[in-house]
């Protein structure tokens, strides 16, 4: 799917295809430098983090393990009420290991701090985070992310993993939806 095929839903392109695979290898290399002889296990947030765990684990040089988890935040439309329920929680026990969050937004940060803490508890190695896109305007908790990609403005973003009502995750590129398809 591309741009053509979505038409006027689009508002514009925020970051292109060629942007997002150029910095997901920039981080690949720091993750591969960072981690190496470490017991890494990456671990994917459903269903956004998708596209960012696929591109970012194959840029990388070292072994990807990687486990999901899927969470759902209780709240409506495009905002996050930081009330999580765990739909699918991780088939490994990650006691002692080196976990890295892969994540496609922190937007208010909600569901992060809440998975960040609900990890630790789990007695790893270490817990860090890899985010492609941070809204710093909407966060409403201290996150620190050691791994970013770009911190974008306030404003509802789809592609690249990311939708709205379950549309447009297959866009290879960050876009803006247009005010129009949610108001
Ligand atoms: P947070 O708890 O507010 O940081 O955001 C939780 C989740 O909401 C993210 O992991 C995304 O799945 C989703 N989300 C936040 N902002 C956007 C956006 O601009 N577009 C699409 N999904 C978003
Ligand atoms: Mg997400």
């Amino acid at each position: 799917m591309d741009a053509a095929d979505i038409g006027s839903d689009l508002k514009n392109v925020l970051i292109s295809e060629e942007q997002l695979q150029a910095k997901l290898a920039q981080i690949a290399a720091e993750i591969d430098r960072d981690y190496a002889g470490k017991d890494l296990l990456l671990v994917g947030v459903l269903k956004g983090a998708l596209m960012v765990m696929a591109d970012l684990s194959r840029h990388m040089h070292i072994h990807a393990p990687m486990d999901w988890m899927a969470v759902s935040s209780y709240g409506s439309g495009t905002k996050s009420s930081g009330v999580v329920r765990i739909l699918k929680d991780l088939d490994t026990d990650i006691k002692g290991r080196d976990v890295l969050i892969v994540e496609d937004i922190i937007d208010s940060g909600l569901t992060l701090s809440w998975l960040i803490a609900n990890l630790k508890s789990r007695e790893p190695a270490s817990v860090h985070i890899a985010a492609m896109l941070r809204k710093p305007d909407a966060m409403k908790v201290d996150i620190d992310v050691k791994y970013l990609g770009f911190d974008i403005p306030n404003e509802f973003v789809i592609g690249y993993g990311l939708d709205y009502a379950e549309k447009y995750r297959n866009l290879p590129f960050v876009g803006t939806l247009a005010p129009h398809m949610y108001q």
